[in-house]
C-alpha cells in the first residue's frame, strides 16, 4: 500500500475471500444464504460513543493535561461539567454535576473552558471516518451515533470486523479513542458500546441476547427511571428476567403504551430503524414542583432548568433560534413565552436572562399559583448559517 493511501483496513483480505465465494456459490447455482432474505431479518446496528470526548480533545491537543484530572466546564458560579477525563471520574466526577460539586470532589483538577468550535469539528472528522463504511447515521450528538452496517460500502462481512475498523481509523487518525458496541438493533447496541467503555468493544450475537439481557437490573431499559424502577419493584421486578415472567396485557395496563415498550425491550426486540440526519426541531426541560409556587418565586428553578437546558443544547450540532418558557398553573393552564433574539445566546447566563425576561412577560393575578416551569430552545437552524457569527454563539472564552 503506497504512503498515501488510508490505512489498511482491517479484515479486508476477509471481504475479497467472502465475495468470492459467493461467487463460486453463484456459479455452483447455489443461493446464499446470508443474502437479501437473511439481512432483512437480522440487522447490523453499530453504537460508537467517543470516550470522555471534550475532554479527552483537551488532553489530546495539549500535552500537559494528559493523565491528569481534567473537566471542561465554564468557570462560572452556576456552571455545569461538560466532560471529565477519566482520571477525574475516579474521583467520582460526572457530567451535568455543578461545577463548584466537581472542584469539592477533585479541587487538583484542571477546569479548561470548553471550545464547541473545535469539538464539532474533530466529529466531523469522525462522521467522516462513519461515512466510509455506511450513509445510515444517526448522530445522537457530537460524540456518539448509531449505524446501520447490515449493508456496508467497504463490503465486511460482520459488524464486528466494522467496529474494529472504526475504532482502528478513529485512533490512528485521530488519536482519539471510541467505545462500541455491535448488535442486532439500536437498544442492544447501546448497552453493548458502554459495556467495556473506556476503549472498547462489545458484541451481543442474536444467539446471545438472553444471556446479555436477563440478568440486567430493569434500570438499564431506555426509559426506565426513577419513577417506573420503583414501580416494576413494588412487582417484585428486579431485573429483565422479572419483567419477562410480566405478560403484554399486564405491563399496557400498569404502563400504557411504554408498556407494550417494556414488553419487547425485555425480549431485545427493537425496531427502530437507524435515522440518518433527523434533524433536532427543539429541546426543552421541564419540572414540577413539590407545592405550587408564586411566580416570583420560580426563579431558582428557572435559573436551575436553563443551566440544564444550556449544557443540553451544547450538544447540538445546529442553533436554536428562538426561547420559550412554559408555565403551568395550579389549575393545569400552560402559558407559553417565546423570543427570538437577532443572536443566539452566547452563555448560559444570558439564556437565564431572556428566560427571566419572558417571566416578566407573564400578566397574571399576584396570587396564582403554579405547578410546572420549563424552559425550551426551538427553531433550530443549521450549522453552517451559525458558523457565520461562531463568536457570539461559541463566546465561552
Ligand atoms: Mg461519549
Amino acid at each position: 500500500m503506497s504512503a498515501g493511501s488510508p490505512p489498511a483496513i482491517p479484515g479486508l483480505q476477509i471481504r475479497n475471500r467472502s465475495r468470492l465465494k459467493i461467487l463460486a456459490m453463484r456459479l455452483r447455482g447455489q443461493s446464499d444464504t446470508r443474502g437479501s432474505g437473511y439481512y432483512s431479518r437480522v440487522r447490523k446496528i453499530l453504537h460508537v460513543d467517543m470516550d470522555a470526548f471534550y475532554a479527552s480533545v483537551e488532553q489530546r491537543d495539549n500535552h500537559e493535561l494528559r493523565g491528569k484530572p481534567v473537566i471542561v466546564a465554564w468557570q462560572a458560579k452556576r456552571s455545569v461539567v461538560c466532560a471529565a477525563s477519566y482520571e477525574a471520574r475516579t474521583f467520582g466526577v460526572r457530567s451535568a454535576m455543578p461545577a463548584v460539586r466537581a472542584q469539592r470532589l477533585c479541587p487538583q483538577a484542571i477546569f479548561v473552558p470548553p471550545d464547541f468550535t473545535r469539538y464539532r469539528a474533530v466529529s466531523r472528522s469522525v462522521h467522516e471516518i462513519f461515512k466510509r463504511h455506511t450513509d445510515q447515521i444517526e448522530p445522537l450528538s457530537l460524540d456518539e451515533a448509531y449505524l446501520d452496517v447490515t449493508q456496508n460500502k467497504t463490503g465486511l462481512p460482520t459488524a464486528t470486523l466494522v467496529a474494529r475498523a472504526i475504532r482502528a481509523q478513529i485512533r490512528e487518525e485521530l488519536n482519539l479513542t471510541a467505545s462500541a458496541g455491535a448488535a442486532p438493533n439500536k437498544f442492544l447496541a447501546k448497552l453493548a458500546s458502554d459495556w467495556r467503555k473506556p476503549d472498547g468493544l462489545f458484541v451481543i450475537q442474536p444467539e446471545e441476547i438472553d444471556a446479555f439481557l436477563l440478568p440486567l437490573p430493569v434500570e438499564r431499559l431506555p426509559g426506565v427511571g426513577k419513577v417506573t424502577g420503583e414501580k416494576l419493584a413494588s412487582l417484585n421486578v428486579k431485573t429483565v428476567a422479572d419483567l419477562r415472567t410480566l405478560a403484554s396485557s399486564e405491563l399496557e395496563a400498569r404502563f400504557g403504551k411504554y408498556g407494550v415498550r417494556l414488553f419487547e425491550l425485555a425480549r431485545g426486540i427493537d425496531g427502530s430503524p437507524v435515522v440518518s440526519d433527523r434533524p433536532t426541531q427543539s429541546i426543552s426541560v421541564e419540572d414540577t414542583f413539590e407545592q405550587d409556587v408564586l411566580l416570583q418565586e420560580t426563579e431558582p428553578m428557572i435559573r436551575r432548568l436553563a443551566e440544564k437546558l444550556w449544557a443540553v443544547s451544547r450538544k447540538e450540532k445546529r442553533t436554536p433560534q428562538t426561547m420559550v418558557l412554559k408555565l403551568k398553573t395550579s389549575e393545569f393552564k400552560i402559558l407559553t413565552r417565546s423570543y427570538t433574539p437577532s443572536s443566539p445566546p452566547s452563555c448560559c447566563e444570558e439564556l437565564i436572562e431572556i428566560a427571566l425576561r419572558l417571566r416578566e412577560r407573564v400578566q397574571a393575578s399576584p396570587e396564582q399559583r403554579y405547578r410546572l416551569v420549563g424552559v425550551g430552545l426551538s427553531n433550530f437552524r443549521e450549522a453552517q448559517d451559525a458558523a457565520a457569527q461562531p463568536a457570539l454563539f461559541d463566546g465561552v472564552d
